[in-house]
């Protein structure tokens, strides 16, 4: 059988590796196992969420509400948007597909920084779109606007704070390149850890409302870091009302599932949860901060609730990321992005004493 072109150019995406691969393959038990590779929240979700979702569970025969009313009046609320500027998707990610699949065709390029979410480049492959990268892992606005005028891609993507890097673009940046190019590419504000961002930086926050008024970009958020349910796919896109139209016309029906809707609005109910667990987290990658120093690495300043760990020749973060899995840490290689570096998820206090303790042994 013939596959679609398209497909030859495409790599699988690599997901962080699950607990139980660890408990399989090197016999470790579950409980001693530390997960730091998906940048998922250490606290878990908020356990009224957990608790809504259990008493919801009886529904799970029942299609969900396919409006998504009632989480779309909490987002228009929470964001001070009109409901026909939301779409919802299982992630962000979907509505990343629903992106591609809308604008992209096998004539058309996209545009994004040289280290970024590796998705961007599935979806556009996908339409056999060109993938175009910037010189930079940061998003340098001279470089964006260069290669815009060489390219015209259809889509540009502002990942920001940025994965795998953790380093963020300010908004007065993100508005330049907005402002740089034309209303026939779009342009895509990921803001799967702006929470972070926000907390640490105001420059760096941007909200929907920043961009809804440009006919051509749309803002990307998700449940599943700050709010801590990677496990229940729920992301949104916002944006103008027209762009939003005929994004629909990608989404499938009930693309979001009844259980994931109810933990969805039950989480814009409790943002103490994503409050709180910044500042667990704001407290301990301090800690990952202090202990680049005293071995001797440099790290990226993060603006996520990961830590990205820069090494020089004398380490192989390969050889350091399979040693660590070895004894039941699962960290994130970037050798696969072209980056002698490894991505480590900041988690509770004593997953990271874990981690230090490990990691520490590994190095020396
Ligand atoms: C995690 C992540 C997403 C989407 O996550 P979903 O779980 O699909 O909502 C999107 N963009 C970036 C940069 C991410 O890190």
């Amino acid at each position: 059988m013939k596959f679609n072109e398209a497909l030859k150019t495409i790599k699988t995406y690599e997901a962080g590796k699950p607990i139980e691969l660890v408990v399989r393959e090197f016999g470790i038990e579950p409980k001693d196992v530390v997960k730091l590779a998906s940048n998922e929240n250490p606290k878990g979700c908020s356990p009224k969420v957990a608790k809504a979702i259990a008493d919801n569970a009886h529904k799970a025969f029942l299609y969900p509400d396919d409006s998504m009313f009632e989480l779309k009046e909490a987002l228009s609320k929470k964001f001070e948007v009109q409901d026909d500027n939301i779409i919802i998707g299982a992630g962000s990610d979907q509505v990343l597909e629903f992106i591609s699949r809308a604008v992209l065709t096998s004539d058309d390029s996209v545009l994004m920084s040289q280290v970024t979410f590796a998705m961007y480049e599935i979806y556009a492959k996908q339409m056999g779109a060109n993938i175009v990268r910037t010189a930079s892992y940061q998003h340098i606005v001279e470089e964006f606007i260069e290669a815009y005028n060489e390219h015209k891609p259809k889509i540009i993507y502002l990942c920001t704070p940025n994965n795998p890097t953790g380093d963020a673009t300010s908004k007065e940046d993100v508005l330049k390149i907005i402002n740089a190019v034309s209303k026939e590419t779009l342009i895509v504000v990921d803001g799967a850890y702006m929470e972070y961002a926000a907390a640490k930086d105001k420059q760096y926050s941007i909200t929907p409302n920043d961009i809804i008024d440009f006919s051509n970009v749309i803002y990307l958020g998700t449940f599943s870091k700050a709010y801590g349910l990677g496990g229940m796919r729920v992301g949104y896109g916002i944006a103008n009302n027209i762009l939003i139209h005929e994004l629909y016309k990608m989404r499938p029906p009930f693309n979001i599932s009844t259980l994931s809707l109810v933990a969805g609005i039950e989480a814009c109910k409790h943002e103490e949860f994503v409050e709180e667990s910044i500042a667990l987290h704001t407290e301990q990658i301090k800690r990952y901060e202090e202990f680049a120093k005293e071995q001797g690495f440099s790290y990226i300043d993060s603006y996520t609730n990961f830590i990205t760990y820069l090494f020089d020749d004398k380490i192989d973060s390969t050889k350091i990321a399979d040693e660590l899995l070895q004894q039941g840490v699962i960290i994130r290689n970037l050798a696969s992005y072209g980056m002698n570096a490894v991505r480590i998820t900041i988690g509770t206090k004593e997953q990271n004493d874990r981690l230090f303790s490990v990691l520490r042994k590994v190095l020396s």
